[in-house]
């Protein structure tokens, strides 16, 4: 089933609830490869982007709510994830484009445009222990599902799961971009701040899709779990 603007909306509230809730951790993690902002310039921004979506026209498009995110967070985050993340949701936002509702190959569009935006801007590549280490597994096994035949939903939670392993797998790296490069070695050991956020961010996608906002109630009787 495609996903529409109740989508959206749902995903970014949602952004917004993860973010003020894991605030502190990732406050704690940029604390100890960076300077210790990344949970409040993300909560700072989200705060701003819900007080902004209650703006949003009723019939307002995915790729318009994407491209109000995209503005909010780059004149509200700061630090080197405003912009990044800001890009993130802009070049998603023109991948959507006028379209009412995102198909699996849509998604993917999005995710990929969101992905190429924070590489054009962050010139990083997987490994160098950025959120792109996020991003990049996130874009192969949502664009593996949507190629299996996944429903958009199925393709989102595939896009979670594996960039909460590219998170995971930051843990191991030298940083060769942003603050924490300046560390060198003392790196090692800690879990990119922005990678942990970027799949965040990804999960809160996948649980907005699981909550089923675009359209009719699932009729295939399982008893749930
Ligand atoms: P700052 O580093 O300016 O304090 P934040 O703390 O908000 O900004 O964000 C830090 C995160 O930004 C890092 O954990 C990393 O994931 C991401 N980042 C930094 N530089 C780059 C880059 N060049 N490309 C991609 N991501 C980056
Ligand atoms: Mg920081």
């Amino acid at each position: 089933m495609a996903l529409g603007a109740g989508w959206v909306t749902d995903w970014i509230r949602g952004c917004a609830a993860v973010v003020a809730e894991h605030r502190s951790e990732l406050v704690r993690l940029d604390r100890e490869i960076g300077d210790g902002d990344h949970g409040e310039n993300l909560d700072r921004g989200f705060t701003a982007v819900l007080a902004r979506l209650d703006g949003v026209d009723a019939d307002a498009t995915p790729g318009a709510i994407l491209k109000l995110v995209a503005s909010t967070l780059i004149s509200t985050v700061g630090g080197a994830s405003g912009p990044l993340l800001g890009t993130a949701f802009l070049k998603g936002a023109a991948a959507a484009g006028d379209a009412t509702e995102l198909d699996g190959a849509a998604l993917v569009a999005v995710l990929t445009a969101a992905r190429d935006g924070v590489v054009l801007r962050g010139k990083a590549e997987v490994g160098d222990k950025t959120m792109i280490d996020a991003w990049t597994p996130a874009v192969e096994a949502a664009t593996a599902a949507q190629q299996a035949g996944a429903e958009p939903a199925a393709i989102l939670a595939a896009a979670a799961d594996a960039a909460a392993a590219g998170a995971e797998s930051t843990e191991p790296l030298v940083a060769r971009k942003g603050r924490a490069s300046y560390l060198g070695a003392r790196a090692v050991g800690h879990r990119d701040p922005g990678a942990q956020s970027s799949a965040l961010l990804l999960r809160a996608a996948a649980d907005a899709a699981r909550g089923g906002s675009a359209g009719s109630p699932a009729t295939d009787g399982a008893g749930g779990a």
